[in-house]
């Protein structure tokens, strides 16, 4: 049998079913759908993503036994409905729309009130009775295919209309008289000879063939890609095109359009929900020219249509068990439905509607699990820019940590630490963040960079304090010498106000009205639910007792890595860091270690007491030294006197110190191999805390990861030290504390030998970051200038730094977790990079049979839930 490409449906006649979706897209499959369940849908045919495919391998054109289809099809509707195109007394008009396999709303086109010529707006006249409305469509159609077909700005037709409406001092569209429109039309089409030196086809067959070519180019509109890449759309699926008899709306004071759901999707609540303008056409509702009225006011206005409209709204979630977005014509008292699709709604919308289905025996736990847009979670806790709130957005950046902040913009790190003191609220705003900028960090409400991407130090670090981080912000420079810069070109400088959405990477002058969602009782109870059903367990990387406390509160099964660098960043710290490593002078540096160890001590003491009775993983010194050193002239100054040093000196002591790659020079287990006594020093103050705690009664699990193994050697060389210190601590204390010794597998030697070290290891934490840095040789931190590139020209479908690379990075965590496994069964497996709260990831890591995954505080809701709807697939 020949392949076919077209679909008709009308009443009674669904030649295609609901689960033909991929071929007829979601409107045409429930076009055809509607038929079946004896809903009134206008008559009409669908043409196939097949067609579409076939459109596009023909170089945009379409092949002449595809048109014939169309036309035949075509020929079918006019004998159905007794009205022919073209036709002066019963002329046919029809829609034209896209419509892909899932829903793009708004980003492809759609030609309404194809058909129309001279001759027949007159006849549509005639037969209606009302020449007003047959000249409102006319001129409606000249502007929507002149833009959509022709390729005309559809703002030089408004213009033209609201200059029209200007002189003739008339607000409404529907206050135009026939004569009005007359010459709107000879307007508009004098408009389209001047653009394309072309009349208007006024041929309906011709302006057919040009609206489907157009709609199906309308597949490859810049917005349409756009949208597709957010939403990891495949691009070659290609959209279907509905072709359907006109019905409508703009018929008179009987007729409506308009659109709704069938609850709301904003809040979740069963209530129908939804807008409709009278004697309107469907653009004017999303225009939003007129203000459309609630519908329930359509209850009053159009009784009967209004019981019509609610008896389908039931009827379709009833069947779809889901909540419906429903697009609607009522043309002289009688509804059509237009369409219906599966609404987009927010994500506490989304938890109310899953829970209330469980609740009324709709749909089961894990399908409503299943329903929660896991990655979406975190929009649930951060603070967001009210959505009543009308923003100007000055540019847009990286939405790289969700959540949204206002606050006075500061250049320093020193500047942001000053005024905070004085209880101000301010914005770091840096060209990059470095780990020595954390101290600003931590007190500013969001962090803007010019640089970096999804895991860039900046990105990384207020993910994991939950603080909005807008990244990568390409129209931001700053002078921080002058206090100043510019932000897409207007200037902007220290202590004005500024606000980011890290959720959107949306970057706004001033303040905005913000609102924090809470944890409520939905919430909770669905995450209840996720944690019954996962397997894969979630704990948090927390380098505090603050972010362990929310960690905990989220629901967090312990800590996979407290870093323990960022605790020396801190005013006083710092300086004996600084003083510690530029010291040559061994007792010296003995003395330093020795003021840095209760210090630590009170670190660990106050997170294993929050973490109470769960483990917590605390990595071993990783940076190289360097980033703990002075900088700034004032900052070698104040070393160089407290050392009794010359600042030349010192300052030559500093460049010594200096690597071309320090990524891959002294950082990690090599520090701790080089430099053994601050390993020791850190060991020390674990298990002496550990000790304190265990005899109070508190339960502790400690657990020491050593970072940047990648030879067993290696990882012998400073567990053997680690337990020394250990054991000679635990016996002064007298008291019974095991711990565990694991290492961070986060170069490719260490996945490859993953035998050998498992054999010396009781755990692995995967440090997917650095895994992914260096299989890939691509600098986490430098790879933003053109990732993006890659991203954008399809080089890699994915950041590999936000989603796991499964068949690269990927492979190497499989190989190792067998690896491992296969000679040490009880070695337990984590991942501590930041793809512990990418869904993807997570699934992925479920299938591989890890113990656990950890990620910023905030993920952990996610983690779970992603982690639930793993074990839903792969049961
Ligand atoms: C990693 O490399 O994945 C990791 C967790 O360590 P860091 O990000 O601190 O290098
Ligand atoms: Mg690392």
């Amino acid at each position: 049998m020949e392949k076919r490409y077209v679909y008709s449906f009308g009443e009674g006649l669904a030649e295609a079913t609901a689960d033909m979706k991929d071929l007829l897209g979601g409107k045409g499959a429930s076009l055809a759908e509607m038929v079946s369940l004896g809903i009134s849908v206008p008559p009409g045919f669908t043409i196939t993503t097949e067609a579409y495919r076939l459109f596009f391998d023909s170089g945009n054109r379409l092949p002449h036994k595809l048109w014939a289809e169309i036309l035949e099809h075509l020929g079918k509707l006019e004998d159905r409905l007794g009205k022919k195109f073209g036709n002066a007394s019963h002329p046919l008009l029809v829609s034209v729309r896209s419509g892909a396999r899932v829903s793009m709303p708004g980003m492809m086109d759609t030609v309404l009130n194809l058909g129309l010529n001279a001759e027949t707006t007159q006849g549509l006249g005639r037969q209606t009775d009302n020449t007003r409305f047959a000249l409102d469509c006319h001129r409606r159609f000249i502007a929507m295919f002149g833009n959509v077909a022709l390729g005309i700005d559809s703002l030089k037709f408004e213009t033209l209309l609201a200059q029209k409406k200007k002189r003739l001092n008339i607000q409404f569209d529907n206050d135009l008289t026939p004569q009005n429109l007359e010459s709107i039309i000879r307007q508009f089409r004098a408009l389209i000879i001047k653009n394309i030196d072309q009349e208007f086809p006024d041929t309906p067959t011709a302006q057919l063939k040009q609206a489907v070519q157009a709609v199906f180019l309308s597949w490859n509109t810049p917005r349409a890609v756009a949208y597709r890449k957010l939403n990891h759309i495949p691009d070659d699926w290609g959209t279907a095109v509905t072709v359907q008899a006109m019905v409508f709306g703009n018929m008179g004071p009987s007729s409506a359009t308009g659109v709704a759901f069938t609850r709301n999707p904003a809040t979740g609540e069963k209530k129908f929900y939804g807008e409709y303008l009278m004697n309107a056409q469907g653009e004017d509702v999303v225009a939003g020219i007129r203000t459309p009225h609630p519908i329930a006011l359509l209850e009053t206005e159009m009784p009967d249509a209004y019981h019509s409209l609610a008896g389908v709204y039931q009827k379709l979630e009833n069947h779809y068990l889901d909540m419906q977005d429903l697009e609607f014509t009522i043309e002289n008292g009688h509804l059509y439905m237009l369409q219906t699709r599966t609404g987009k709604r927010t994500v506490s919308a989304a938890i109310k509607i899953a829970l209330d289905m469980v609740q009324e025996g709709v749909i089961s736990k894990q399908e409503a699990l299943m329903r929660i847009p896991a990655d979406q979670m975190d929009q649930v806790f951060h603070p967001m820019i009210d959505p009543k709130a009308k923003v100007k957005t000055l540019t847009k950046g990286l939405g790289a940590s969700p959540g949204a902040a206002t606050g006075k913009i500061v250049f320093t790190p020193e500047r942001a630490q000053e005024l905070a003191g004085k209880k101000e609220r301010v914005i770091l705003v840096r060209m990059e963040t470095s780990p020595e900028d954390f101290h600003g960090m931590s007190v500013s409400q969001g962090i803007l960079t010019a640089r970096g991407g999804m895991t860039s130090h900046a990105a990384v670090v207020a993910r994991s304090m939950g603080k909005p981080c807008v990244s990568g912000c390409a129209d931001l420079d700053v002078n921080v010498k002058k206090k100043k810069g510019s932000l897409n070109g207007t200037p902007i400088k220290e202590l004005e106000t500024i606000t980011l959405d890290g959720t959107t990477g949306q970057v706004i002058l001033g303040t905005v009205p913000l609102i924090r969602p809470r944890h409520t009782s939905n919430i909770t109870r669905m995450m209840s639910w996720a944690r019954e059903i996962r397997t894969l367990q979630v704990r948090a990387n927390a380098d505090t007792p603050h972010d362990a406390f929310v960690a905990r509160d989220f629901g967090a099964q312990g800590i996979g890595l407290c870093r323990t660098e960022h605790m020396f960043f801190e005013a006083d710290r710092i300086l004996l860091m600084r003083k510690m490593i530029l010291t040559d002078d061994a007792k010296k540096q003995a003395e330093t270690l020795k003021k840095l160890l209760p210090i630590q001590r009170g670190d660990f003491t106050h997170i294993f007491k929050v973490m109470e009775g769960l483990p917590v993983t605390i990595r071993l010194l990783d940076p190289p030294l360097h980033e703990f050193l002075p900088n700034t002239t004032k900052e070698i100054k104040i070393l160089a006197r407290d050392m009794k040093l010359s600042q030349t000196a010192l300052v030559k002591k500093i460049v010594s110190m200096r690597e071309t790659n320090p990524m891959l020079g002294l950082r990690g287990c090599r520090l701790g191999i080089v430099f053994p006594e601050i390993y020791r020093m850190q060991v020390r103050a674990i298990i002496e805390a550990a000790s304190k705690l265990v005899r109070k009664g508190v339960k502790v699990y400690p657990e020491i990861m050593i970072p940047l193994v990648g030879h067993v050697n290696e990882f012998k060389t400073v567990r053997d030290e680690i337990v020394a210190v250990a054991e000679e601590v635990i016996k002064k204390a007298e008291v019974k504390l095991s711990y565990k010794i694991g290492t961070m597998i986060e170069l490719p030697r260490a996945a490859i030998t993953a035998d050998e070290i498992a054999r010396e290891a009781d755990f692995f934490s995967f440090g997917t970051n650095d895994l992914t840095q260096t299989t890939f040789g691509l600098s986490r931190d430098d790879a933003g200038s053109f990732l993006a590139d890659y991203l954008e020209n399809g080089v890699l479908e994915k950041d590999p730094f936000v989603t796991i690379d499964q068949t690269g990075v990927g492979s190497l965590v499989k190989i190792a977790a067998q690896k491992g496994r296969a000679v040490n069964p009880d070695l337990h497996l984590g991942v501590c990079g930041e793809h512990g709260g990418d869904p993807a990831s997570i699934e992925f890591f479920h299938t591989l049979g890890l113990d656990y995954v950890s990620c910023s505080p905030y993920r952990v809701p996610t983690a779970i839930l992603s982690a639930a709807q793993a074990s839903i697939k792969h049961r």
